[in-house]
């Protein structure tokens, strides 16, 4: 708005006539935000909302500020605003099951069950219920990570990360861990193994080369400084073409004929063998811990479908070594995880109703034909709203991926809702709908492909279809308003 319009009042009789805070504090709906929100929210809300009228006012001689309702609009909103988490819940259409950036592993209710109730109420976390004395924490999952591994002994810390820098610290402090060149990976977020072993204290021997690494590259770096052989699992990236590794149980017998263990780092680590659901395979604790390694690491949070930690399994002796250096106490779980990591475990001791049950599972193995229904179901409630903004939605066939770096290169094949512009202002209103859906209260998370909007359905549990329509709804009437 200009400045320079005659019969204007001047500013100061507009900000005159902004109530005050008392005044909006004794109307009727001020009550109702109390109770809500607190006194002390309101009043914040309150000198927010009176800020920016100010300004409105001296900045543009605005007056739609003055209206009553007006002022309550944006104090609910500023109130919601702060009421609403900053851990949102979002809707994952980004195809990749196991998303880092999502939270990875949904878990099974039997699992949340249980997290609940480590948290409301006390429990014997550290605590002999025999004995009537203080106890192991570790001693909660022990028994059956061994069981479900075929390893010794057991121990959990944080993640997966903290399980290999604890291990190293623990095993190779000033002396040399070696591994091949072809294994020095880094995973997202800067998880490099080089810069883990140099922060753990350990001196990394490389080996071989980047495509190929032979035994005897492993048997000439072996020296007395030598403190583990090591193989870590590529699991985000495949080296093709001319390339050559040391089988683990080869590696192993290196190791043993030399005296010092065999550690491995498997990522994901899933616990059963993925074929027998149709899944590609992935290597499993138990085959490592089978092929003769010492000790093996893994994510509870990837494959697994728990909780976030980090599983350490394997030998007596060096599970005991690695649980009296203090990192294990600076790097161990809550109660909250290990009663997640209990329940989601035991789960695992019923292999048929598995890929029902464990979240992950059944979201890996639902069939493409499964996200075609529902797409089909979808499109004739969504396209005639589309419709209206030049928008075509059709069913098409995608390729969902496993993610967390679990079994990079196989895609599972699955569906999509595809939305397209019919025109310029189609293809304009698909960029602006894929903002409006990650900006709604309940985040939809799809991803662009050129000019087109993708939304794989294979994470849509049947329990959030309608909060995925609805939010759908809300998002395309949003395009109605300002591009
Ligand atoms: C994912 C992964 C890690 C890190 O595990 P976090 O649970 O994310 O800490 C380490 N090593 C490998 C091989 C991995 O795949």
């Amino acid at each position: 708005m200009n400045t320079h319009s005659v019969a204007r009042a001047p500013v100061s009789a507009l900000l005159s006539k902004l109530p005050s805070v008392d005044k909006v504090l004794s109307q009727p709906e001020s009550a109702q935000w109390i109770e809500r929100f607190g006194r002390q929210e309101l009043l914040h809300a309150l000198r927010v909302v009176l800020d920016q009228a100010r300004k409105m006012i001296v900045d543009d001689r605005n007056e739609a500020c003055l209206s009553a309702l007006w002022l309550q609009q944006q104090i609910e909103r500023v109130l919601n605003q702060r009421h609403r988490p900053n851990m949102r819940q979002v809707i994952n259409l980004t195809g990749t099951v196991l998303h880092t950036n999502l939270g990875r592993a949904v878990m099974p209710a039997e699992v949340i069950e249980a997290m609940m109730l480590a948290a409301s109420d006390p429990c014997a976390l550290e605590y002999d219920l025999g004995e009537g004395k203080r106890g192991d924490r570790d001693e909660i999952v022990e028994e059956m990570l061994c069981e479900l591994t075929g390893a010794e002994s057991a121990t959990v810390v944080n993640n997966n990360a903290a399980a290999v820098f604890l291990l190293l610290n623990a095993l190779s402090a000033r002396k040399e861990t070696v591994v091949s060149r072809g294994e020095l990976i880094e995973i997202g977020g800067a998880f490099r193994i080089p810069d883990i072993m140099k922060r753990a204290g350990a001196k990394l021997v490389e080996v071989g080369t980047t495509n190929r690494t032979h035994e005897k590259d492993f048997q000439e770096a072996l020296t007395s400084k030598t403190a583990l052989l090591m193989k870590v699992h590529t699991s985000n990236y495949v080296v093709q073409g001319f390339t050559a590794e040391v089988a683990e149980k080869k590696i192993a017998e290196i190791a043993h004929a030399h005296g010092v263990p065999f550690v491995v780092d498997l990522g994901s680590g899933t616990l059963i063998d993925l074929a027998q659901y149709g899944l590609p395979s992935e290597p499993t604790p138990r085959q490592a811990i089978e092929a003769g390694a010492d000790l093996v690491t893994f994510s509870g949070d990837k494959l697994l479908g728990g909780p976030q930690a980090g599983i350490i399994v394997g030998r007596r002796d060096l599970i005991q070594k690695i649980k009296r250096n203090p990192l294990k106490r600076a790097l161990r779980v809550g109660k909250i995880t290990l009663a997640g990591l209990e329940a989601v475990l035991r789960l695992y001791r019923d292999p048929v109703t598995l890929p029902s049950k464990l979240t992950v599972l059944n979201l890996l193995t639902r069939p493409a034909e499964d996200m075609r229904e529902q797409a089909l179901r979808f499109i004739p409630q969504i396209s005639p709203d589309l419709a209206l903004y030049k928008l075509s939605v059709n069913c098409h066939d995608v390729k969902s991926q496993i993610g967390s770096g679990s079994l990079p290169v196989e895609r599972l094949p699955s569906a999509a809702l595809v939305i397209s512009g019919l025109d310029r202002s189609g293809e304009k209103n698909v960029i602006r709908l894929e903002r409006l859906l990650r900006s709604s209260d309940t985040p939809v998370i799809g991803r662009m492909n050129e000019k087109n909007l993708i939304l794989d359905l294979r994470c849509l549990q049947p329990n959030r279809e309608d909060l995925f329509l609805a939010t759908m709804r809300v998002a395309v009437m949003g395009l109605a308003g300002r591009a």
